[in-house]
């Protein structure tokens, strides 16, 4: 299995750049793409089939290539976040460098933080260092070789989004770890803090979404996870576990900046 071979690329010229948010931590969002190869199972961001009626989640991209002249002219206060609807390094992004462009002629004083489940980051390094106030984060979850398989096959191991977290804080770019989507018994919150607070600035948190998940994830997460399952859909057992994770963070001594919960409703 492999990375959409009918992949769709749907080119369109954006009227702006920045658009306001409430996702936490920003005022606006850049959405250079709209759609994602990445593909993940449990993506919240699927919601966008029901207006980009191009296919599948995975087989299309809009592709806003009219941004890096728009950037040149537009300027925000308050803090920009790339991206809500994809991921800026996906595959597609190696041979487009869209993100790229963006980021060069973006104006250097607006306040950027990006967040990327792809290595591919780190070719960006250089245009990173010109920015004045810059966080690059990459999500992290460790799920074993067979959950990842399942759920998310395509984007880099755990391991090389580790290192490129460890390569950014070494040149010199604030980083953070995305710890995303945690998931009872199939994420372990305290190994991978270990694993990470030596070399990443600071920290989000992420407790899974069951509900904007998908009816195709939380179908999985009850036939191969139930237990898992069973914790994320009662509100009991779901407020208790967060208050146990909760409890390992503050154990340790790293920089929290959120902690995203979303309880069950029943
Ligand atoms: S990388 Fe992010 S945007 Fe892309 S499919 Fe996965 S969760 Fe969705």
């Amino acid at each position: 299995m492999g990375i959409s071979m009918k992949l769709k690329l749907i080119k369109i010229k954006a009227k702006k750049s920045f658009t306001p948010t409430k996702i936490p931590g920003a005022d606006y969002v850049i959405n250079q793409y709209v759609g994602c190869q990445y593909s993940c199972m449990y993506c919240y961001a699927k919601f966008m089939c029901r207006w980009y009626k191009y296919g599948k989640w995975g087989e299309w991209i809009v592709v806003k290539e009219n941004l890096p002249e728009l950037v040149k002219k537009e300027n925000v206060k308050g803090k920009v976040y790339m991206s809500s609807v994809s991921d800026p390094y996906q595959p597609i992004e190696k041979k487009l460098e869209l993100t790229r462009d963006i980021l060069k002629s973006m104006n250097k004083n607006i306040k950027l933080g990006i967040l990327t489940k792809s290595d591919l980051v780190l070719r960006d390094i250089d245009v990173f260092k010109e920015f004045k106030d810059i966080e690059v984060g990459l999500t992290i979850n460790g799920f074993n070789k067979y959950i990842k398989k399942k759920i998310e096959p395509f984007y880099p191991t755990t391991e090389k989004r580790m290192d490129a977290l460890k390569i950014l804080h070494e040149n010199g770019i604030k980083n953070y770890a995305f710890i995303s989507p945690i998931i009872p018994n199939l994420v372990d919150v305290g190994e991978l803090i270990k694993e990470t607070k030596n070399f990443t600035d600071f920290y989000w948190f992420e407790f899974l979404n069951l509900r904007a998940s998908g009816k195709e994830f939380r179908k999985w997460l009850k036939q191969n996870y139930p237990e898992s399952y069973e914790v994320l859909s009662d509100k009991v057992k779901a407020e208790k576990y967060i208050k146990d994770v909760i409890e390992i963070i503050k154990s340790n001594n790293i920089k929290v900046r959120g902690v995203c919960i979303n309880h069950p409703k029943k």
